[in-house]
């Protein structure tokens, strides 16, 4: 059956992929985008389709947002300002787009009367957790305002399930990675720093001894966890969505293949992030397909990409991560 789909944040990394695999299955797509950080070129290879519908405005816009949510089912909401230093260094825009935003989506979805809400909920509330694999019940500790602004957008879209029964999820990610990650712009998102680097012939800034490791879950996979959220009729529900494994910088380094330079440490960074999925699979029957293996591979497959991507190295990495080290060393 076709369904009208709204999807925030669509011109985005993630966003893209969701439209893409939406259309895919046959439904129509709505996507609400202020190009702030989404781009055009992630909606490049389907721009022409009959399904593609863009809308270009803020996400916080609730005018103009709420005749947009009219006839629709299923509202994927992954619009948001992503990234630690400058969520650090403009605290009120972070909450201005990921938590009014959140609201506005919430109410407008509630008074259209929509099927599905579907939130892109950050696994950055754990901070530094004390269980690995992290389940979904362990303790909340936000520790920078993205992290706290995403965590609040997340407790906005329960709580409209709670008090007006809107059918909500909300999706935990953890280390999303795929093509058309992001390339410009700040530092962050360990691939695209060292696929630029790969590309420019320069080592990999390797931060502490590289030891520590991440869940790195392949974007198709991510894509595929919101539909089956979508397609259930679970609500009120909070899930983590992870890859099953947890991967060292180490090894990623040796499948990228090259040489290395060390950066400090950074404060406030996990040593391991590793999602307890149990969850997810037990309810929604979702559980990643994307080895580790075969989504680097495809990460160097698209290495293009990243052509144009700033080239970081240690002095710039300093540089970009100094209020980092100002504000989180305590
Ligand atoms: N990382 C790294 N070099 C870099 C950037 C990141 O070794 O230039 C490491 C970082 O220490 C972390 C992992 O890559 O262990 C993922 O970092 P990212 O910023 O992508 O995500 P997060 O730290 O938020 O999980």
């Amino acid at each position: 059956m076709t369904l009208q789909t709204l999807v925030t944040g669509g011109a985005g990394f993630i966003g893209s992929h969701l439209v893409e695999r939406l259309l895919r299955d046959g439904h129509r797509v709505r996507v609400v985008d202020n190009f702030s950080t989404g781009r055009e070129e992630n909606l490049a290879g389907f721009v022409d389709h009959p399904n593609l519908q863009v809308e270009n405005l803020d996400v916080a816009n609730f005018t103009r947002l709420l005749p947009l949510m009219q006839g629709v089912d299923w509202v994927f909401h992954l619009a948001g300002l992503a990234d630690i230093v400058p969520s650090i260094q403009h605290p009120l825009a972070y909450h201005a787009t990921n938590v009014d935003g959140s609201m506005a989506v919430a109410e407008a979805a509630r008074l259209s009367g929509v099927s599905r809400l579907i939130y892109a909920a950050s696994s950055t509330c754990y901070g530094l957790p004390d269980t690995v694999p992290t389940p979904e019940t362990a303790p909340i500790r936000p520790m920078y305002p993205y992290a706290l602004s995403k965590y609040i957008g997340e407790e906005i879209i329960l709580n409209w399930h709670k008090i007006y029964g809107l059918p909500a999820i909300s999706l935990r990610f953890f280390n999303v990675y795929g093509p058309r990650s992001r390339t410009t712009g700040t530092y962050g998102a360990v691939f695209g720093v060292f696929l630029a680097q790969k590309l420019a012939g320069k080592p990999y800034t390797v931060v502490g001894d590289g030891k520590q490791t991440r869940d790195f879950t392949y974007v198709t996979d991510v894509a595929d966890a919101f539909v089956r959220a979508a397609q259930s009729t679970v609500s009120g529900a909070i899930f983590n969505v992870g890859s099953g494994g947890t991967y060292s910088i180490n090894s990623l380094v040796e499948l990228l293949g090259g040489n290395v330079v060390h950066v400090p440490k950074r404060p406030g960074e996990p040593d391991c992030t590793f999602a307890d999925t149990r969850k997810i699979e037990e309810v929604l029957g979702w559980e990643a397909q994307v080895s580790f293996r075969d989504g680097v591979a495809r990460m160097l497959e698209h290495i293009e990409l990243w052509r144009n991507a700033p080239v970081w190295d240690t002095a710039s990495v300093e540089e970009a991560t100094r209020d980092w080290f100002k504000f989180l060393s305590k």
